[in-house]
């Protein structure tokens, strides 16, 4: 089928003002509104949508600059076009209608009388505090969340107000001839049902809060204030609707000796005046256990040491981050008389005395290096 010229479906010029556009749509939505066409409902339909769609694109600036330039292939991915159902044309141009035929017209309801408003339950909102070790493994959580459920006995009966559709409708005489309005029943809320008894301890609704475990599986590699969805975990919704969501929000404990930034762990690691000249072998705490390293001979103080891999899971899901081993090296407060003499004598000796070369690199050359 070949598409119509959005500016023919609307019968204005190439160059119709935005306000020339609204009017014409306005115009044929009302001409081709189905409920006002009882007796050719699907005909009008048609013409409905096809005239929601050319409003689309020509009441939205960027779109029309781009149909005029290419056409329809120029808007195709964009334009909702034929996927275009009645409820988003009333969700989308709402404001035309509320125009046209006055309050209570709303997508609601709209040619569709058996369809009942669907209740969701509300959300919940938990936090949950994370060991680094759990952020690096993952780990399944069972946490207790009170949540209001459906009590059990409790019954629902037919709307007597609306017979069980849910809505209400009216038909009034307007100008434009008999209309047919359409609005959400107010004594059931749109559902179609009320409640018909309601068990001890439950409330109007026929909720009760009870206490549930609910199992979080919690993936590796999460940060602080990330937020989980367990669908459908959240409070339940009367008259069969559907349940809210929890939602978890994750919190990280300091590790005592680790410090985290993003994938990459630090430790501050402390080492005497005789290892970093000499040299040693030492140990360093990692997330799941521990790991040697080494400390060369005549190691500066504020030297980095990384171990690759030893960080943790990186949330995009690739690889580790790396442990980051700072080096400081500890100056002693108190010495002996013995000592202080040893040091006295070496204050003058060459050996030690600074002397920063090139392959001492300062410390903002190391940092530079380490994230570039
Ligand atoms: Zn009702």
């Amino acid at each position: 089928m070949v598409k119509k010229d959005y500016y023919e479906v609307l019968g204005v010029s190439r160059n119709a003002s935005s306000e020339e556009i609204k009017r014409a749509y306005r115009r044929l939505a009302i001409k081709y509104h189905p409920d006002k066409n009882l007796d050719n409902k699907k005909k009008a339909e048609e013409k409905f949508k096809e005239a929601a769609e050319a409003y689309e694109i020509l009441s939205n600036p960027e779109k029309r600059q781009r149909y005029d330039k290419f056409g329809h292939s120029g808007v195709r991915e964009s334009g909702s076009g034929s996927g275009m159902n009645m409820e988003d044309i009333f969700a989308n141009f709402g404001d035309i209608f509320a125009d046209a035929f006055g309050e209570g017209f709303s997508s609601f309801g709209f040619g569709k009388s058996t369809r009942h408003r669907t209740i969701k339950g509300s959300d919940l909102r938990i936090r949950v505090k994370l060991t680094l070790e759990e952020i690096a493994n993952g780990i399944e959580k069972k946490v207790k969340v009170k949540r209001m459920k459906v009590a059990d006995g409790v019954k629902f009966k037919t709307c007597t107000s609306c017979n069980g559709t849910g809505q209400i409708t009216r038909v009034t005489n307007t100008i434009l001839g008999k209309m047919q309005t359409t609005s959400q029943c107010h004594i059931c809320s749109g559902t179609g049902k009320n409640i018909e008894n309601i068990p001890y301890g439950a409330n109007k609704h026929g909720l009760i809060k009870e206490e549930e475990l609910v199992n979080i599986k919690i993936p590796e590699g999460l940060t602080e204030g990330i937020q989980l969805k367990v669908s459908g975990k959240g409070n339940e919704a009367p008259f069969n609707g559907i349940p809210g969501d929890l939602i978890v929000l994750i919190e990280e404990i300091p590790h005592p000796k680790l410090k985290r930034e993003g994938s990459n762990l630090h430790y501050d690691l402390y080492i005497s005046f005789p290892d970093a000249i000499l040299g040693a072998s030492k140990e360093v705490p990692t997330i799941n256990g521990k790991a040697r390293i080494k400390i060369d001979p005549g190691t500066q103080s504020g030297k980095t040491l990384r171990l690759k891999n030893k960080g943790l899971p990186n949330i995009e899901g690739y690889g580790y981050g790396s442990l980051l081993i700072h080096v400081n090296v500890w100056t002693p407060k108190k010495i002996n008389e013995e000592q202080r003499k040893f040091f006295e004598k070496m204050r003058k000796n060459e050996n030690f005395l600074p002397h920063p070369g090139n392959y001492e690199k300062s410390f903002f050359d190391r940092v530079r290096e380490m994230f570039s």
